[in-house]
C-alpha cells in the first residue's frame, strides 16, 4: 500500500503553510481507483464526499446502505430539483433576494437495514475487523468490503453500487453478506427501503422541504412520490428488490413497512450458518421536470422493470462500457507520478459524474452532487473554469447547453439589472442561481461582484473561438452580449477629476477586497465585453444581415448611439497602474496597504479566512484568488511576456490561494513564463485538493469546479494548449518528475492524442480527417488516423 506521506514533502520541508500539514493521507494511491483501507470513522464525512457517485441527472454522497449512527452527512440529489430557502441575513438590504435556491437532499434510495440475530449492522457500533472501500473510476462504481463482529457473530459483506450513466434515472446495488455464528442457523432481517423523510443540514430555518404525495408497496418493493414545497417539483423514487440465499431467490413475499414518507419491505430469513445472502436493489428517480406529475408512478414502474429485467450484472457491464467510451475521449495519462495520475483521473471522473450536458436546464454546482455547500447552484465557475474542460473533452453540444442555460435566463438577468436601477435591456447575471434569479445575499457579492457578467461573455467567445460555431452568435450569443455590454455602459461613470470613465464600488474575483474602486480586472472585462459585443454584431451582420436586423429590432438595439457610447468608454476607461513596479494595480489604493508577502505570514495565521477577523482581511494586501492575473490569463494575447512576468512576480507572492479556483490560473501563467518548477508546485496544490483534504473542508463536498481548473493546468499549463485562428497550438513541457503525460483533445470533429515525453511531442490523429496543429509555433499536418513525432 502506498501512502502519500512524502507527497507534499517539498512544502512541509519549507514549513511554509500549515495547510499542507493538515492534509490527510489515508487514501491509497492507485491509478484507477480511490481506495480507503481500514475504517476511519473520523474521516467518514470526508470519504462520503470523495467516494460520491453521480450521472449528471442524479447523484449521492457515499453514505452506507445499512444503518450508521456515527457522524454522517446524508445526501441524495436530483439535478435541477430545488427549493427556495428563505434568505437569512443579519441586516436586510434592499435588493437582496428573497431566497437562496438549493438543490435539496432528496429521498434516500440506497437504504438497506440489516439485523443479524436481532443486532443491526452499524459500523459505528460493531467491532470493525476489516474495511475497504474503493471507487472504481475506470468502470464507474463504488465497492465496499467489510467484516464486523458482535459477540460470537461475524458478518462479512461486499456491497457494490452505481448511478447508471446508461439509464440516468436509475441506480443499482448488490449487497452480499455472509453471517457466521455459534448456532447452526442465524436469523437475518433484511429491509431495503426508500426514505423521503430527509432534511438539509444547511436549511436556513430547519424546515423540511418535501411533502409526500403518495406511496405504494409492491411485492418486491415500492415507491414514494414527494413534492417540494413552494417549487412544486414532484419526484417519484422507487425500488425493486431480489433477495437470494446461497444463490437461490427466496420464495416468500416480504412484509411491507410503511411510515410517513417512507416505505420498505422486510425479509425475515432463517439461514444456515455461513450462508451467503444477496440483495439486489434496483432504484430510480423520475421527476416532474421531465414528465407530467400524474404519470410519474407509471414511468417509474417502467423504468424499474426495465432495469430489473436487465439485471445488475448487465447494468454494471453497460456502465463499464459507457465509462470506457468517456475515458477514450478525456483520459489524461501521467507516467512517473502515480499520486498525480490518480488525482487527475479523480477530477475528470467527478466532472463527468456531475455534468453530462444532455439537458440545457442543468448546470454545475461548485460541489456537484457531493455535498450541500453552495446549494448546488450555478456560479461564474461554470464559464470561467468548466467551459474549457467540456469544450475539449466532450461533444460540442455539451458546452452549447451550458451557454444556452444562460441564454434562457437572459430575461431574468435583465429583470435583475432593472431591480438595481439599470434599463434598456441591460443584463446583470446573478452571482448564484438556479433558475436565473439571484440567490446570493451578501451585498458585497450580490451587488458588487459584477465581473461574473464578463465570464459569461467570455464563455461565448471561448466557445465560438474553439468550435467555429459562428451561428451560435446570431442565434443566441449576440443577444446576451449586447445585454451585457449595455450593463457595463451604464455601470461606468465619468470622473470629472480624471477625465476618464471609472467603475466604483465593486468586488473583483479577489473576494478579500470589497467595495473597491476601479478593480483592474473588472474594468478590463467591461471594455472587453463592449468590444466583443460590437465585433460579434459585425460578424452577425456580415453572415446574415436579415437576422441581425431582426435581432436589433427585437431588443431595440440603437446601434449608432449605443456603439458610440461603447467606443467612448473603451477609449477613455481608467485603469489603475503602478509605475514603480510597472504593474496593473488591482484597484485604486492597493499600494496604500502594508505590503507583506505570504512567505512572511506565520503558518499559525493561515488560512487567514479562518484565523483573522474580516476587517483585518480586508485591510491586508493578501489576495484570495487570481484577480489581475485572471485578467492576464483571459486576455494574454493583448500583453507582452514581460508585462505578464512583472505582474505575476508582483501578485503571486501576495496571493494566499484560499479559493480552490486560484492556483490553477497561476500555474498556467507560470508555465507560460517558463517557470516550470513554480507551475508544477502550484499545480500540486490543486491536484489532490480533495483527496488529501488540503483545505480541511472536503467533508462539505468536493471542489468540483476547481477540478476543471486542475485539468486546465495540465492541458493549458504543461501542454501549453491554446486556440487561435481556428487552430490548436501547443507549447508543452514535461514537469521534472514525470516521464510522460498525454491527453485527448476533441477539436472541430478531430480527436487528437497529444503525448509529451523526453523524446518530444507525439500527436496521434484518432479521427478520419487530417488536421493541422501548431507545435512550438511550427505548423504540423497530421493525416487522418496517423501520428507524428516532433522531436525534443
Ligand atoms: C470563490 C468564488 C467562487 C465560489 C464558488 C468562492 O470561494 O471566491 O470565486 O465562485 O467560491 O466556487
Amino acid at each position: 500500500m502506498r501512502k502519500l506521506a512524502s507527497f507534499y514533502a517539498c512544502f512541509l520541508d519549507e514549513g511554509k503553510n500549515e495547510q499542507y500539514q493538515r492534509m490527510k493521507d489515508y487514501i491509497e494511491v492507485d491509478e484507477w481507483k480511490i481506495i480507503e483501507r481500514g475504517f476511519n470513522p473520523q474521516y467518514n464525512k470526508i470519504s462520503e464526499s470523495i467516494f460520491s457517485l453521480g450521472n449528471g441527472r442524479m447523484g449521492q454522497r457515499a453514505n452506507f446502505e445499512e444503518a450508521y449512527s456515527g457522524p454522517t452527512l446524508q445526501g441524495n440529489y436530483v439535478a435541477g430539483v430545488y427549493y427556495p430557502d428563505k434568505t437569512r441575513v443579519g441586516w436586510w438590504k434592499n435588493g437582496y433576494p428573497e431566497y437562496f435556491a438549493k438543490v435539496i437532499n432528496a429521498a434516500n434510495w440506497i437504504g438497506i437495514d440489516i439485523c443479524i440475530d436481532g443486532e443491526p449492522i452499524d459500523l459505528a457500533k460493531n467491532r470493525v475487523d476489516y474495511f475497504k472501500r474503493e471507487l472504481n473510476m475506470k468502470e464507474g462504481y463504488l465497492k465496499r468490503n467489510f467484516e464486523v463482529g458482535a459477540g460470537t457473530t461475524r458478518v462479512e459483506a461486499e456491497v457494490t453500487r452505481f448511478c447508471s450513466i446508461v439509464d440516468d434515472e436509475a441506480g443499482a446495488i448488490c449487497y452480499k453478506f455472509r453471517p457466521t455464528g455459534a448456532e447452526p442457523h442465524i436469523i437475518c432481517t433484511v429491509a431495503p427501503y426508500i426514505d423521503g423523510d430527509v432534511r438539509n443540514q444547511d436549511a436556513n430555518y430547519d424546515e423540511k422541504f418535501w411533502d409526500e404525495v403518495k406511496k405504494a408497496t409492491w411485492d418486491d418493493g415500492g415507491f414514494v412520490q414527494m413534492r417540494t414545497k413552494k417549487t412544486g417539483f414532484e419526484v417519484a423514487t422507487g425500488m425493486r428488490c431480489v433477495v437470494l440465499v446461497d444463490g437461490k431467490p427466496v420464495d416468500f413475499k416480504p412484509e411491507p413497512v410503511t411510515k410517513d414518507k417512507y416505505l420498505g419491505c422486510e425479509y425475515k430469513l432463517y439461514v444456515p450458518d455461513a450462508s451467503e445472502v444477496t440483495i439486489y436493489k434496483y432504484a430510480a428517480n423520475v421527476s416532474s421536470q421531465n414528465y407530467p406529475a400524474d404519470q410519474l408512478e407509471e414511468i417509474l414502474k417502467e423504468t424499474l422493470s426495465r432495469i430489473a429485467e436487465k439485471g445488475f450484472d448487465v447494468m454494471k457491464a453497460e456502465q463499464a462500457d459507457a465509462w470506457a467510451k468517456k475515458w477514450k475521449h478525456n483520459d489524461i495519462i501521467i507516467t512517473g507520478d502515480p499520486a498525480v495520475q490518480q488525482a487527475i483521473r479523480f477530477n475528470i471522473f467527478q466532472l463527468n459524474q456531475t455534468y453530462t450536458g444532455q439537458d440545457d436546464r442543468l448546470n454545475i454546482g461548485p460541489k456537484g452532487f457531493t455535498g450541500e455547500k453552495y446549494g448546488g447552484s450555478t456560479y461564474w465557475d461554470t464559464e470561467a473554469y468548466c467551459v474549457p474542460f467540456y469544450l475539449a473533452t466532450a461533444k460540442q453540444q455539451v458546452t452549447r447547453n451550458l451557454l444556452l442555460y444562460r441564454y434562457k435566463q437572459l430575461g431574468k438577468a435583465i429583470d435583475n439589472a432593472k431591480l438595481l436601477g439599470f434599463k434598456d435591456g441591460a443584463a446583470l447575471y446573478p452571482m448564484v442561481t438556479m433558475d436565473g434569479t439571484e440567490c446570493h445575499n451578501e451585498w458585497e457579492i450580490t451587488f458588487e461582484e459584477i465581473h461574473r457578467n464578463g465570464a459569461i461573455a467570455y464563455a461565448i467567445y471561448n466557445y465560438v473561438r474553439y468550435t467555429g460555431d459562428e451561428a451560435y452568435l446570431s442565434d443566441y450569443g449576440l443577444e446576451v452580449l449586447i445585454a451585457i455590454a449595455r450593463f457595463w455602459s451604464q455601470r461606468v461613470n465619468w470622473s470629472a477629476e480624471k477625465q476618464q470613465y471609472v467603475i466604483l464600488g465593486v468586488t473583483g474575483p479577489n473576494e478579500y477586497e470589497n467595495n473597491v474602486n476601479n478593480n483592474w480586472y473588472t474594468n478590463k472585462q467591461a471594455i472587453w465585453c463592449m468590444q466583443y459585443a460590437m465585433d460579434a454584431a459585425e460578424a452577425v451582420k456580415g453572415a446574415d444581415a436579415a437576422k441581425y436586423t431582426a435581432l436589433a429590432a427585437k431588443i431595440n438595439f440603437r446601434e449608432a448611439e449605443e456603439t458610440a457610447r461603447f467606443k467612448d468608454i473603451i477609449d477613455k476607461m481608467y485603469f489603475p497602474y503602478e509605475k514603480t513596479h510597472q504593474v496593473f494595480l488591482q484597484q485604486d489604493g492597493y499600494l496604500d496597504k502594508e505590503q507583506i508577502l505570504v512567505k512572511d505570514l506565520a503558518a499559525s495565521e493561515r488560512p487567514i479566512n479562518q484565523k483573522w477577523s474580516w476587517d483585518r482581511i480586508l485591510r491586508s494586501c493578501f489576495i484570495k484568488q487570481a484577480d489581475v492575473l485572471h485578467g492576464l490569463y483571459f486576455f494574454e494575447d493583448q500583453y507582452d511576456i514581460e508585462t505578464i512576468r512583472r505582474n505575476f512576480d508582483f501578485y503571486e507572492p501576495r496571493t494566499v490561494h484560499e479559493s480552490s479556483l486560484s492556483p490553477c490560473v497561476h500555474a498556467i501563467l507560470a508555465a507560460k513564463l517558463g517557470d516550470e518548477a513554480r507551475a508544477y508546485e502550484l499545480y500540486l496544490r490543486t491536484a489532490r485538493l480533495d483527496l488529501d483534504d488540503y483545505n480541511n473542508d472536503t467533508e462539505d463536498g468536493c471542489h468540483i469546479t476547481s477540478m476543471a481548473g486542475t485539468w486546465m493546468a495540465v492541458v493549458e499549463g504543461f501542454g501549453g494548449m491554446r486556440v487561435s485562428d481556428g487552430k490548436l497550438s501547443f507549447r508543452p513541457f514535461l514537469p521534472g518528475k514525470w516521464q510522460s503525460f498525454s491527453f485527448h483533445i476533441g477539436f472541430r470533429g478531430a480527436l487528437l492524442n497529444i503525448r509529451v515525453s523526453k523524446d518530444g511531442v507525439q500527436i496521434k490523429n484518432l479521427s478520419g480527417s487530417e488536421t493541422v496543429v501548431m507545435i512550438y509555433d511550427k505548423e504540423q499536418l497530421v493525416k487522418a488516423n496517423d501520428e507524428l513525432l516532433v522531436e525534443a
